[in-house]
């Protein structure tokens, strides 16, 4: 099973002709409140793959924890260990210009409770899972408290960049993470930043310690890093993972459909460089629907393949 210790906001979206300038009011043309946070989505994600996956975190008391966790309701995941605390639940205010650019100011709210205690006190189900699946939505004291409770594989989506412990970054297997969060994650490893192309950059994050690494690469598709299997000494296997042609209509959530059709995968003991090939397929049905959680296939979609 997969359980996801992460986030869960309820996401504002207006659409906009042109972003507001400070102190400047323009009209939206669009309002939509959706259920979003790195965490619900990836747990989404995997469930409607076919994953038994069970989601810890908080929302708030107020009326948009509804919504925050509608999908993750309606995807069969265990929820036992979503709590409910005083104030307001995680909000993204999200503008869309015609442009396509976005503008987000992420309000934790709720989140914010996901620390360490609220960790040991779902204990148990972490260190029964066959994968724990974290993100940087919650605080730091959580995901190093997750990390360590899991007793099997722990995959780390280093989404934002915060500033981790270097040895639970080490226990990432893999740690996911584009191209800003994977110099990101080098910096927090004490690495010297590598000035050469990504492939350099996740061979080196392997060097520094981490047990695997994938790094999205968007439209092109994603790398696969591994300690090199012929060699103890040699330099790491680094695998070049490309994604589906698609026409893009929105990439929101597209990183964390990744994430969790990944995990999906190697929660059913399919290896990683397969798994990231099908998560490859799935980030690219992901941005040719709106949304985020609303664009994530179910395990009988037909799905967009390398040379379609
Ligand atoms: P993030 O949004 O976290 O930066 P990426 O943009 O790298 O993540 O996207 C994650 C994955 O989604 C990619 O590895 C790829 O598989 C898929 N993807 C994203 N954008 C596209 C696209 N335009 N065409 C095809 N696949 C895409």
């Amino acid at each position: 099973s997969v359980v996801v210790v992460g986030s869960v906001n309820a996401d504002l979206v207006t659409r906009v002709t042109a972003h507001p300038a400070p102190g400047q009011t323009v009209a939206g043309q669009s309002m939509a409140v959706l259920a979003g946070g790195k965490g619900a989505n990836q747990a989404v994600a995997a469930a409607r793959l076919g994953a038994r996956v069970a989601f810890v975190g908080a929302v708030g008391d107020d009326e948009f924890a509804d919504v925050a966790t509608s999908t993750l309701r309606t995807s069969g995941i265990d929820l036992s260990g979503l709590r409910v605390v005083a104030g307001p639940t995680g909000l993204a205010l999200i503008t869309v210009s015609a442009d396509g650019e976005n503008t987000i100011v992420v309000v934790p709210g709720a989140n914010a409770a996901v620390d360490d205690a609220a960790v040991a006190a779902n204990a148990a189900a972490i260190a029964s899972a066959d994968v724990v699946l974290l993100q940087g939505e919650i605080p730091t004291s959580g995901v190093e408290a997750a990390a360590r409770a899991a007793a099997a594989r722990v995959v780390l989506n280093l989404a934002p960049v915060v500033d981790l412990d270097p040895d639970v970054l080490r226990l990432a297997d893999p740690l996911v993470v584009n191209e800003h969060e994977a110099r990101g994650a080098l910096a927090l490893l004490g690495a010297p930043p590598d000035a050469g192309d990504l492939q350099d950059v996740a061979a080196a994050l392997v060097r520094a310690g981490v047990r695997s690494v994938v790094v999205t690469l968007g439209a092109v598709g994603a790398l696969v890093a591994t300690p090199c299997a012929t060699a103890q000494a040699g330099p790491p296997d680094v695998v070049a993972i490309p994604a589906p042609r698609v026409s893009a209509l929105d990439t929101t959530g597209a990183g964390d459909a990744f994430v969790g059709a990944l995990v999906q995968r190697l929660a059913a003991g399919v290896g990683l460089v397969d798994a990231a090939r099908f998560a490859a397929r799935v980030g690219a049905y992901a941005v040719t629907g709106a949304g985020a959680q609303a664009s994530y296939p179910d395990a009988a979609t037909p799905l967009p393949a390398v040379g379609d």
